[in-house]
C-alpha cells in the first residue's frame, strides 16, 4: 500500500492491511516522514482526520527501531488527552497498530481510584496515554517519573485550555526531558494556545487540515 513508501516498518504495514486501510489520510501524508524523522509537529487538525494514526504510526515506527528496556515507573511516550473518553479511544487505537509487535500501552485518567493505575506502572509501560490531573496525582505520589519520555503528543490543547488544564500542562512542561520530540495538536489555534504551543514544541513542522 502507500502506507509503505511512507517509511512504516513492517508490523506496522501488516497492522494497516488487518485494519483495511489502503491510503493514508491527508494528514497523514503530511505528517508520517517528518515524524519518523524526529521532527517535532504543530498539527491543526480536528477528530475525524486519522489524526491518531498520524502521531501513532510515526512514533510506534521510532519506539520499534531503537527497543530499550523498561525502566520502573517511567515510560517512552506520553500522549496527554483531556477527557478520559478520548484518551481511552486513543489507548485502545494504538493497541490496534501495535497488534504485532510488542508494546506495552497503559491508560490512566481521573474518576476511578488511582492504585490500580499506580501498580499497572510499577514495571514501566512504552506508551502512556493521560488525562493531566491524573498524570500529575501519580507524579506527586512517586507512581511515575517522566525522565525517560521520547516522545511526547499533547492532544486536543484547545479543549484542555476550556477544561481548565492550563496551568497542570505547564508544569508536565517543566517535567519533560529537553531532547524529546513533541507533537501539538488544536482544533483551532488561537492566540492562547499558540503560546501553550511554543513551551512544547520547537522548530515544528506545521501541518493544517
Ligand atoms: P481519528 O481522526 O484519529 O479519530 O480517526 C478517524 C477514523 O478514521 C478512525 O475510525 C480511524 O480508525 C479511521 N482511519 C484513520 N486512518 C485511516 C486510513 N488511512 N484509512 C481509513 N480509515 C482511517
Amino acid at each position: 500500500s502507500y502506507f509503505s513508501q511512507l517509511g512504516l516498518a513492517d508490523p506496522l504495514l501488516r497492522a494497516l492491511a488487518d485494519k483495511g486501510y489502503d491510503d493514508p489520510t491527508p494528514i497523514q501524508r503530511q505528517s508520517i516522514p517528518a515524524l519518523i524523522e524526529g521532527r517535532d509537529l504543530l498539527g491543526l487538525a480536528q477528530t475525524g482526520t486519522g489524526k491518531t494514526a498520524a502521531f501513532a504510526l510515526p512514533s510506534l515506527h521510532r519506539l520499534i527501531a531503537t527497543p530499550k528496556p523498561r525502566k520502573s515507573a517511567s515510560c517512552r511516550m506520553l500522549v496527554l488527552s483531556p477527557t478520559r473518553e478520548l484518551a481511552a479511544q486513543i489507548a485502545e487505537n494504538m493497541r490496534g497498530y501495535a497488534k504485532h509487535v510488542q508494546m506495552n500501552i497503559q491508560c490512566i485518567f481521573g474518576g476511578v481510584p488511582a492504585g490500580k493505575q499506580a501498580r499497572a506502572l510499577v514495571p514501566g509501560c512504552d506508551i502512556l496515554v493521560a488525562t493531566p490531573g491524573r498524570l500529575l496525582d501519580l507524579i506527586d505520589q512517586r507512581a511515575l517519573t517522566l525522565r525517560d519520555v521520547e516522545i511526547f503528543v499533547l492532544d486536543e490543547a484547545d479543549q484542555m485550555m476550556d477544561l481548565g488544564f492550563i496551568q497542570p500542562l505547564k508544569r508536565v512542561a517543566r517535567l519533560l526531558p529537553p531532547n524529546r520530540q513533541s507533537l501539538f495538536f488544536s482544533a483551532t489555534m488561537p492566540q492562547a494556545i499558540e503560546e501553550l504551543g511554543k513551551q512544547f514544541i520547537n522548530n515544528p513542522v506545521k501541518v493544517e487540515v
